[in-house]
């Protein structure tokens, strides 16, 4: 079991962030996680993390159930790419060592890599469609170029579970497209852990993350098989608002109604 949730609250003095969330997530599934702003996607996935602990409720993440593993190790064996880690990345840096760097769960590079590590980096950055940007520094990187050498930094630990946090964030419609695209390859391919897509975007959503979480203030709105969840009914309890539900080729996406919109913008 990659995580198995049961009950999981988080309380901040009379505030409560989340409320009995269960979550199973088995080997080789990959989830979209999706909840509008302030929903609590963030708090999860540090919980996940081991950077917080549950108020209430029992949590497992890679069989390792909290308080018994040590929570370095832990992390060591999930990727979690976001903007808070782009940040955290020198505009100097190049490609190959930002890469290498996942080897030793480091921001910097601070060991010598073999020529095995080496050459694994680069069939990551290959991999990831980073050939021709491999030698830039960073800081001149496009956001969607940042990302895709964060998703290989990531795979270069070689991790249980891969956590994409909003990938798509800042991106124009060519390069969304572009990342949607890799991370669908990323998925058909067997070497790929499970993994978690963050949005708040459901229109982001791929075919390839067959299960959907909905989190709303808290609360697991609805969990399953994501064509069970996103259907027009669902979808529009979860909004508070008339969505329509297409299919754009094997792609789901949701749609405000015409009425709906008009209402929401006056
Ligand atoms: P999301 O990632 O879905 O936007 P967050 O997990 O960041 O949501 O936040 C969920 C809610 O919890 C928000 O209302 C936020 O203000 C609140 N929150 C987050 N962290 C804390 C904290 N440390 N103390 C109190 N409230 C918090």
């Amino acid at each position: 079991m990659i995580i198995d949730a049961r009950k999981i609250s988080w309380v901040r003095s009379d505030h409560t962030v989340l409320k009995n969330v269960d979550w199973q997530v088995r080997q080789g599934e990959h989830w979209s996680l999706v909840g509008l702003n302030g929903s609590g996607k963030t708090t999860l996935l540090k919980m996940i993390n081991g950077y917080i602990w549950p108020t209430s409720g029992k949590l497992t993440v890679l069989n390792r159930p909290f308080g018994t593993c040590d929570l370095r190790e832990l992390r060591k064996k999930i990727g979690w790419v976001s903007s808070a880690l782009s940040e955290k990345i020198r505009p100097g840096e190049r490609p190959e060592a930002i890469v290498l760097s996942g080897k030793f769960a480091s921001i910097g590079l601070y060991e010598q890599p073999s020529p095995a590590e080496r050459a694994m980096a680069y069939e990551l950055l290959h991999k990831l469609g980073c050939k021709s940007f491999e030698n830039r520094p960073f800081g001149l990187l496009s956001q969607g170029e940042k990302q895709r050498v964060l998703i290989a930094r990531a795979l270069m630990a070689d991790p249980e579970l891969l956590i994409l946090d909003e990938p798509c964030n800042g991106l124009d419609l060519f390069a969304r497209e572009q990342m949607l695209s890799i991370i669908a390859e990323l998925a058909n391919s067997p070497e790929t852990p499970s993994m978690i897509f963050v949005t708040h975007h459901v229109e982001e959503l791929l075919p390839c993350f067959e299960h959907t979480l909905l989190l709303k203030a808290g609360t697991v709105f609805k969990s399953g098989p994501t064509g069970e969840v996103m259907t027009p009914e669902i979808m529009t309890a979860f909004y508070d608002h008339r969505v329509s539900v297409q299919r754009q080729g094997r792609r789901l996406s949701v749609a405000l109604n015409d009425d709906a919109a008009m209402e929401s913008k006056f």
